[in-house]
């Protein structure tokens, strides 16, 4: 078993190279799924078969001659209203119309391939967000909320996955069998950890770099919160090869905020700045 880890974590490591271009690798072209059957060993069963992903395939390498996937995520839906507003205003209804606003606003655009998780007032669970992203090979993943808190705070705030959740990732990217035939959840291996690592470094700095960039955008256009790009553990920010934020378009509890956000200017202003922050992201990749 410690051999076909070893043996595994070499596969790995090696395509993870050669998709991110540091090792030539003859008949292998950047993007190629490294479990693909033409280069497993015959006999060998390093990847669950079953495993429709690429395999650490490193963000925002979708085939060139496609257009960038971006999946947009309307927070809650159905039974789960969200946060309620202080004059009764369920943040789902907040989130599917910026959602679907922003979509219009990229699909329109041409540059664009957009997935949103959900387009109506429907419940989806958090395992199937993410596999919407996954499935979709997304370039990007921008989920949406609006948040509550005190009464006086109010403005965006802009969500990157924090450290303290990288635990939590190993597991359900073991449990869910996303990189490897091994088992990850043992925290002190260190093959599992270095795997891990290996899938999401690239990923943290794109979605760190996108949120920056969101954040400028953002800046002067509408109020932000104070240290307005935070970090937690959100299970949506979880996947290791999707570049993702979380966009608090603002405070529900905070009678100013949810005035605007109940208009359609006042999220165009959002929404605009989130293309153009993408438009940026994107030349800049
Ligand atoms: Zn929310």
């Amino acid at each position: 078993m410690y051999r076909l880890i070893l043996i595994s974590f070499a596969m790995v490591l090696f395509g993870a190279l050669d998709a991110w271009g540091a090792v030539p690798v003859p008949n292998l072209k950047p993007g190629t799924e490294i479990a693909s059957p033409s280069v497993r060993a015959p006999g060998a069963r390093y990847f669950q078969a079953e495993i429709p992903y690429p395999v650490l395939k490193p963000a925002g390498s979708s085939l060139q001659h496609q257009k960038p996937v971006i999946v947009i995520d309307p927070g809650h839906g159905g039974t789960d209203p969200g946060a309620i507003g202080v004059r009764g205003t369920h943040e789902k209804t907040i989130t599917t119309k910026a959602a679907n606003e922003l979509a219009n606003r990229l699909r329109k655009s041409g540059r664009y391939k957009v997935i949103l998780t959900r387009t109506d007032d429907s419940y989806v669970d958090h395992d199937d967000r993410l596999r919407i992203a996954r499935k979709g090979q997304a370039d990007l993943f921008i989920s949406i909320h609006a948040d509550s808190a005190g009464k006086s705070a109010k403005g965006a705030t802009v969500y990157t996955l924090a450290d303290r959740a990288k635990g939590r990732q190993k597991r359900i990217v073991n449990n869910q069998n996303w990189i490897l035939d091994v088992d990850l959840s043992a925290q002190s291996d260190p093959v599992g950890d270095i795997l891990v690592d290996l899938a999401t470094r690239k990923t943290e700095s794109q979605s760190d770099a996108f949120a920056e960039i969101l954040l400028n955008e953002l800046s002067g256009k509408v109020d932000l919160i104070g240290n307005s790009h935070r970090r937690a553990g959100y299970y949506v920010l979880l996947a290791p090869d999707v570049p993702a934020i979380l966009l608090e378009l603002g405070y529900l509890s905070n009678s100013e905020d949810e005035r605007r956000l109940q208009t359609k200017a006042y999220r165009d202003k959002i929404t605009s700045s989130v293309e153009r922050a993408i438009d940026i992201y994107m030349s800049q990749r």
